[in-house]
């Protein structure tokens, strides 16, 4: 394992971290058990946030007594400067821990956001207080957005972007990590194998290494999968012209069909929330249905208000079928609550 500095934040991180949404699956002590032996195989950077449900308890339990080998970083959606707070204090007790090395504004993509997180009584003011209270060692932010992501790096403000980035999601190489690398900010790349849908480990870290400045937090689930992608980074990254063409046949085969969950389809005029609801499947395979059913239960309950009036379709630049997406998700979404009810 190479140990890489994060940005320009002082953190010291491991080249790749652990993202902690596959937990959520585990029952606590098989959570405690993977953590662990992540950390013993030298993964360092632990990645969770409030809204990864019991992710934040089992981190604590799993590194209690280690504080000082971990980096851990959580993140919160509130806008408001009371409710980010609130939620940090919770991070805490939660992590067992009196500070967060990053704590990161979640998913800001829309004008709205910006102008709640950085206005008077807003997350930005709150968490900055928190900071400069000692409770939280580096201020970040998150976002599915390029546009939002690009503004909130040049604004200065923050220490860390986290980004989508993977061999089928790649605006952020061509616009993003160069930006944020000139500004200093560390660069965290979410979602490695586009959220599931890249089924192979070893052509999404092929593509991944080939730009070592952007830390990739792959979840984990087993020590296996600790073990495999490890092995993949022991390897010198040698490109063939069949990996490249296996890429190439990601790219075309997934392009019309992956939402990128870039917010531009919103908002709908009937209120239908669209990205979840374009993502469900997604949810379904990182988390399990029975938690999947619950997690994105508002947007999949707003679906059946789908005119089919395609607004939404227009402004997507992807030009993905949005309602007959939705509205299949939305037949697995029921499928999903009738089993769990039974
Ligand atoms: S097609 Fe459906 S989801 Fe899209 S904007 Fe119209 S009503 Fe909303
Ligand atoms: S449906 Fe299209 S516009 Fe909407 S979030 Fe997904 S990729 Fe972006």
């Amino acid at each position: 394992m190479r140990y890489v500095k994060l940005g320009n934040t002082g953190l010291t991180v491991s080249e790749f971290g652990f993202g902690c949404i596959p937990i959520i699956r585990l029952v606590k002590d098989d959570s405690v058990k993977v953590l662990r032996y992540a950390l013993a195989r030298g993964i360092t950077f632990f990645d969770t946030a409030n809204a990864y449900r019991d992710s934040e308890e089992k981190i604590g339990k799993a590194f209690d007594g280690m504080r000082d080998r971990v980096v851990l970083a959580s993140k919160t959606l509130k806008r408001d400067g009371d409710g980010a707070v609130q939620q940090l204090d919770n991070s805490l007790r939660m992590m067992k821990t009196d500070y967060l090395d990053l704590y990161q504004l979640h998913q800001v993509a829309q004008e709205e956001d910006w102008l709640k997180v950085t206005g008077p009584g807003g997350a930005l003011e709150a968490v900055m207080k928190a900071k400069a209270a000692g409770k939280v060692r580096h201020v970040g932010v998150t976002s599915h957005s390029l546009p939002m992501a690009l503004r909130m790096v040049k604004s200065g403000l923050f220490e860390t972007v986290q980004f989508p980035f993977n061999l089928i999601e790649e605006a952020a190489k061509d616009e993003l990590l160069g930006v944020a690398w000139e500004m200093g900010l560390g660069f965290i790349s979410m979602k490695p194998f586009g959220g599931g849908v890249i089924d192979n480990a070893e052509i999404s870290f092929k593509y991944l290494r080939q730009y070592p400045e952007a830390i990739p937090i792959p979840g984990f689930e087993s020590c296996e999968q600790v073990d495999q992608i490890l092995s993949i980074y022991e390897q010198p990254n040698l490109m063939s012209e069949q990996d490249l063409s296996m890429m190439e046949k990601y790219r075309s085969e997934l392009g019309r069909v992956f939402c990128r969950r870039c917010e531009y389809c919103q908002p709908c005029p009937q209120g239908v929330i669209i990205t979840p609801a374009m993502g469900y499947p997604i949810f379904v395979r990182r988390m399990s249905a029975p938690v999947a059913v619950e997690f994105a239960r508002k947007a999949m309950e707003s679906v059946p208000s789908c005119t089919g009036c395609g607004d939404c379709v227009k402004r997507c630049p992807y030009e993905l079928k949005i309602p007959e997406i939705i509205k299949a998700n939305y037949a697995l979404y029921e499928a999903d609550l009738k089993e769990k009810r039974q």
